[in-house]
C-alpha cells in the first residue's frame, strides 16, 4: 500500500445527510412507478443506499431492493477498464423500472454496463443515482440522472468507499493524499 493520508474533508456527515434527503426528494416523480426496484452497486454505496432507502421509506415508498456487485478496480486506485460481475441482482427486473445507486460516477464504464445489464434483463427502465460524479474522468460518455456531489479529479474515500478495503467505515468523504513511495 502506498504511503497516504486522509486530512481534507470533502463533506461532512451533516452534508452528506442533507443532500441525500434532496435527492430523495428529488427522485419524488420515480415514486410513481407501481413496479420500483433499487439496486444498489456494491460494494462502495452500501453506506449511501442504506441511507438513501431508509429516506425513500419515509416518501411512504415501498421498492423491491436488491444489490450487485461490480468491480473494475483491483486493489489500487486506477480502474482496470474492464467491469465484472461478481453478484447479480436476484430479483426479477422484467419490466420493472429500476434505479441503479453507485457511488462514483469515474470514468462511467460501471454505470454504463449496469444500465444496459439490466436493460438487456427486461428492465422498463432504468435511472442512476450516485452519490459522487468526477465528470473530468469520463471516457464512457454517460450522464447520472441524480448526482449528490461533483469532486475533482482526486481519490476519495470515507462513507463506503475504500482504499484497499479501508476507511470504509468513516462517516465523512475525504480525500486521498498520497505521499512517497509504495510501502509494500
Ligand atoms: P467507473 O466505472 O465509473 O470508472 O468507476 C466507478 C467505480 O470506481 C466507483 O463505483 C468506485 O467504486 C470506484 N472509484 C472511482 N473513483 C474512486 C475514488 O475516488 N475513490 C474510491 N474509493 N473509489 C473510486
Ligand atoms: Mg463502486
Amino acid at each position: 500500500m502506498q504511503e497516504h493520508h486522509i486530512e481534507n474533508v470533502l463533506f461532512d456527515a451533516e452534508q452528506i445527510g442533507r443532500r441525500v434527503s434532496e435527492l430523495v426528494d428529488d427522485m419524488a416523480h420515480q415514486y410513481q412507478s407501481q413496479n420500483l426496484v433499487m439496486i444498489a452497486i456494491l460494494r462502495g454505496s452500501f453506506m449511501f443506499f442504506a441511507d438513501l432507502v431508509r429516506e425513500v421509506n419515509r416518501h411512504g415508498v415501498h421498492p423491491r431492493i436488491d444489490f450487485t456487485t461490480l468491480s473494475s478496480y483491483g486493489s489500487g486506485t486506477e480502474s482496470s477498464g474492464k467491469v465484472t460481475i461478481g453478484r447479480d441482482a436476484t430479483v426479477d427486473v422484467a419490466g420493472a423500472d429500476v434505479i441503479l445507486i453507485d457511488d462514483i460516477l469515474d470514468t462511467g464504464r460501471t454505470l454504463s454496463f449496469a444500465s444496459t445489464h439490466f436493460l438487456s434483463r427486461g428492465a422498463h427502465s432504468v435511472h442512476s443515482c450516485v452519490l459522487l460524479d468526477k465528470p473530468s474522468r469520463r471516457v464512457v460518455p454517460i450522464t447520472a440522472d441524480y448526482v449528490g456531489f461533483e469532486v475533482d479529479d482526486v481519490f476519495v474515500v470515507g462513507y463506503g468507499l475504500d482504499f484497499d478495503s479501508y476507511y470504509r467505515e468513516l462517516p465523512y468523504i475525504a480525500e486521498v493524499t498520497f505521499t512517497g513511495e509504495a510501502i509494500t
